[in-house]
């Protein structure tokens, strides 16, 4: 699998703490797409796994041009066998997704999924946010792709805002999968700032909870299952990229900061190599992190304690195994957990604490 990090945004959203640059004037995208060709053609080797998913991420992919996503999609036919290829995602905001560009992205024939950000129906909370677009410009941007073909739609929502969450302006027939995520304080950011000299003040933890459980509740209703703590989908239609990242199938990343994973080892799961590239430099350096077993064992606890499959047995090491069973008794009597055919698998209740449990278990 392959992710392409496209580092531009049109402005920084207040909470935001993912690398992006708010420069999308039109040479910095030309040489930034240039940058990523010559990447794609010298690093083409290193994915030695057939390429089932490609996906472009950010900042905000929608920023590139038609004629500058074609350019990098060339490079990829070029250099990659993209015949196993099953799902191509493009994030977008909505304000990017006008009639004529999301035609232009069906006639390119390459995006068959977009992930469209609309991160609240509320406009004083948009604004709140810094998101430039309207509550009505992301509906209209669902309802256009959908009416140009985009059959496999996701949209991003935010809970954890100062507002009351409902959903009722929004049609979830043209959606196949949801993304609702917790509003998270990120130090550094501009909403850190506004929290922290009182001029934004945030839900508490409790409602923040009921906020997820209504939700939760609403898309099960509206016929998606969850299936990892902030990801919902209709039968069939969960992300296939990130469901390989958990279940730490190795991909290629390209684009600034964009982390790789690889096995070696035989293909062992037990030892994992990290790279990061710092991307650009001339003399090609990056830095690269090899993890034990140890951390590659954290790393599944972190991840498949946030899914709904949740742990199973047999992927722990047998040193561990006996170690979990005693960590894991406080959260089955907190009903949290239960163990279900041979795997740990988290409640709705204990999604919520994926992240505590899995540090509490580490070894
Ligand atoms: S559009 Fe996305 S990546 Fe860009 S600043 Fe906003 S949240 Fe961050």
């Amino acid at each position: 699998m392959i992710y392409i990090h496209v580092p531009f945004c049109h402005r920084k959203c207040t909470y935001c703490a993912f690398f992006s640059k708010v420069e999308s004037g039109k040479w910095k995208v030309e040489s930034y797409v240039d940058a990523l060709i010559e990447e794609i053609r010298l690093r083409c080797h290193e994915q030695n796994h057939p390429i089932r998913t490609i996906y472009f991420g950010g900042g905000t992919p929608s920023i590139l041009p038609l004629g500058e996503l074609e350019r990098i999609v060339k490079a990829l036919h070029e250099c990659f066998d993209l015949s196993q290829v099953e799902e191509v995602t493009l994030e977008a905001n909505p304000e990017d997704l006008t009639v004529g560009y999301l035609q232009g992205l069906s006639d390119l024939g390459f995006v068959d999924r977009l992930s469209i950000g609309i991160q609240s129906l509320d406009d004083a909370m948009l604004r709140l946010i810094g998101r430039r677009h309207t509550a009505n410009q992301a509906l209209a941007a669902v309802e256009n792709a959908h009416a140009l073909g985009f059959s496999n739609l996701s949209v991003d929502f935010i809970y954890g805002l100062p507002e009351t969450f409902q959903f009722s302006a929004f049609n979830f027939q043209l959606v196949s999968h949801v993304s609702a995520y917790a509003l998270t304080v990120e130090p550094g950011t501009a909403l850190a700032v506004q929290v922290e000299q009182g001029r934004v003040v945030l839900p508490d933890e409790e409602e923040v909870i009921q906020q997820y459980h209504a939700l939760r509740q609403q898309l099960l209703k509206a016929g998606f299952r969850q299936y990892e703590v902030s990801n919902y989908a209709r039968p069939g239609f969960e992300s296939k990229h990130n469901s390989r990242y958990w279940d730490r199938t190795p991909y290629l990343g390209l684009g600034p900061g964009a982390h790789s994973f690889s096995l070696f080892d035989g293909g062992s799961t037990s030892v994992a190599h990290v790279e990061k590239r710092r991307w650009n430099k001339p003399d090609g350096t990056f830095e690269q992190e090899i993890l034990t077993e140890a951390d590659a064992y954290n790393e599944l606890l972190m991840t498949a304690l946030r899914t709904t499959r949740g742990l199973a047995l047999a992927q722990v090491p047998k040193k561990y195994k006996e170690r979990l069973h005693c960590g894991m008794q406080p959260y089955v009597d907190l009903d949290w957990i239960v163990l279900k055919d041979n795997c740990f698998v988290p409640t709705p209740e204990g999604l919520l604490h994926a992240d505590g449990m899995a540090a509490a278990l580490f070894v």
